[in-house]
């Protein structure tokens, strides 16, 4: 089937804080960028209730207003955005090429802000609310929604380092904070054991797993129901608010084998810069980002990886092939 084929200067994958700073800055640089929103548009934001840690809103701002807010400033400065979702990448020879069911998009440089998804435990009553209890009580990020639980009894699932970073945080604002693990072995580095074991707000509860969100929406969060993987025992733990860490996804499939990643899957940036293995490729946000994920960091890096773009198309003439891009590449500041 012929699909109908668009070329653009920059390209920009995924609509959260990072792709739609890259937007605003590769737009303000006149590039009129094409943003392709993706499966959520406004990333993970989108899924917050009030956000009282990006600066600049010294009242708080909700999530999804903020993301409004960020996609209007892109539009304002010549953003367009296709909302659709990429089903294959083609990053082997410029321009890049990505194919959606009905179009194929031409790029001579893209940025790629794909973002992560948090895992989820695929238990009833984690779903968002309405349909659940996600919003009211049940998080995966700490950073965002702790100080929600001033004061309150909460738990946390995983046994990873994030699990035990965001119990070692949250215990700024909780009563206490019960770490639930279904083995009775953390896989967490020691350095982060001996700071949760050593923290007298922290108890375990080992060789168990989580099997159901308990509560209402009028009430909240009130439990779990809990499920010894060694005896095979349940059981209901009384608790305010729970928390799911057991690991993030970048979303960085399309591009396997294509651009150098991580073990875990995240998106290799240089440092300095946010490029990546593949000349006119960038990436920022939490694609390439295990360790911040914050929203102020992905913006930050999201403005890095559009002046990036920006000086990679000056200096690489649009007709070179990316063969040839890649020598010029190890010849200028880009490599
Ligand atoms: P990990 O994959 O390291 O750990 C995930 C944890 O969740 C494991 O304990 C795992 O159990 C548990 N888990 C996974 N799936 C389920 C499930 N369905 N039900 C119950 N439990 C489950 O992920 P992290 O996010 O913790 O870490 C990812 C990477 O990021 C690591 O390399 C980590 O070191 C790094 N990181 C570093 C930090 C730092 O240095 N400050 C902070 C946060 C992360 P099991 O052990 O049984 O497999």
């Amino acid at each position: 089937m012929n699909k109908t084929r668009s070329r653009h200067n920059v390209v920009i994958i995924g609509s959260g804080p990072a792709g739609l700073t890259a937007a605003i800055y590769a737009a303000r640089a006149g590039l009129r960028p094409l943003v392709i929103e993706g499966p959520q548009p406004g990333g993970q934001l989108t899924i917050t209730t009030e956000v009282e840690n990006f600066p600049g809103f010294a009242a708080g701002i909700q999530g999804p207003a903020l993301m409004d807010e960020m996609r209007l400033q892109a539009q304002r400065f010549g953003t367009e955005f296709l909302v659709s979702y990429i089903n294959r990448a083609d990053l082997t020879r410029r321009p890049f090429r990505l194919f959606t069911d009905d179009v194929a998009v031409e790029a001579d440089a893209l940025i790629i802000a794909s973002g992560a998804s948090a895992k989820w435990l695929g238990v009833p009553g984690e779903a968002p609310s309405p349909r659940g209890l996600g919003g009211l009580g049940v998080s995966a990020c700490a950073t965002c929604d702790g100080f929600f639980f001033k004061g309150k009894s909460i738990v946390v699932i995983g046994g990873g380092d994030t699990a035990l970073e965001e119990a070692t945080y949250l215990t700024r604002y909780a009563s206490r904070v019960t770490v639930i693990h279904r083995r009775e072995t953390l896989r967490a580095s020691k350095i982060m054991q001996e700071k949760a074991l050593h923290n007298e707000k922290i108890d375990f509860i080992w060789n168990s797993e989580v099997s159901e969100m308990l509560g209402t929406q009028q009430t909240g969060v009130t439990g779990v129901r809990l499920h010894d993987t060694v005896t095979g025992e349940e059981s209901v733990f009384a608790c305010e608010g729970a928390f799911v860490a057991i690991g993030h996804k970048p979303n960085t499939e399309l591009f396997a084998g294509q651009i150098e990643l991580d073990d875990v899957g995240y998106i290799k940036t240089n440092g300095r810069t946010m490029e990546t293995s593949v000349p006119g490729v960038f990436a920022c946000g939490d694609v390439q980002d295990s360790s911040y994920r914050q929203a102020v960091t992905a913006a930050g890096t999201g403005c890095m990886a559009a002046i990036d773009a920006e000086r990679f198309l000056d200096h690489t003439p649009t007709e070179w092939p990316l063969e040839v891009v890649v020598k010029a590449a190890h010849e200028m500041a880009f490599a």
